[in-house]
């Protein structure tokens, strides 16, 4: 299986309900090689209107702080969680969020991320339950091999300048974790 047929499988998917409300899916997209994988939580509203991921106001923060790291979003993977935006921006129901990871898990099988960066505080639960953003962002963790980075969601550094500046330092340390993965075989 390939990212693109990943996808339209994706597209057509109707595991839980929120397919019914969504215009678009949104799979996800980047590079199939990336060394970075990032999972946000789920569409919003500019997301399931194009049909891709983080391509509203958070979407070009991202991109800024991508910049400040050298990086485009084509360098990176970029994904959510739940694959159809919740109505509303609601937060996804467990249910929904059950029938949705084997999606987001058959991207991570076939990409193969050094790093998964997890964007917010949802994305980091679903891989990391029971941690604090407020005490382990900017941490990385390792768990059954795979390294992450769990960070602030860049929409709430819109809203708070204090994240903001707190997001651009942790971001800084997504080349020197890289680094640190490729010294150590951290990965392994
Ligand atoms: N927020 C997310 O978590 N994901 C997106 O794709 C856009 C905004």
């Amino acid at each position: 299986m390939n990212l693109e047929d990943l996808a339209e499988q994706i597209k057509q998917c109707q595991k839980c309900g929120l397919y019914r409300a969504a215009k678009n899916a949104v799979p996800g997209e980047g590079n199939p090689s990336a060394e970075i994988m990032f999972v946000g939580e789920g569409p919003g509203q500019t997301e399931d209107e194009q049909g891709r991921p983080f391509v509203g106001a958070a979407g070009k923060l991202l991109e800024e702080l991508l910049a400040s790291i050298g990086l485009k979003r084509e360098d990176v993977f970029i994904a959510n969680v739940v694959k159809h935006r919740p109505p509303g921006n609601r937060d996804p129901l467990p249910e929904e969020i059950e029938a949705c990871t084997p999606w987001l898990l058959e991207q991570i099988n076939i990409i193969k991320p050094k790093l998964i960066v997890t964007l917010g505080r949802h994305s980091m639960g679903h891989f990391m339950p029971g941690l604090r953003i407020s005490a382990v962002h900017g941490q990385p963790k390792r768990r059954a091999g795979q390294v992450y980075l769990p960070l602030y969601h860049p929409a709430a550094a819109l809203y708070q300048n204090s994240l903001r500046q707190t997001l651009e330092e942790d971001f800084k340390k997504i080349p020197l974790v890289i680094n640190k993965i490729n010294e150590s075989n951290l990965s392994n």
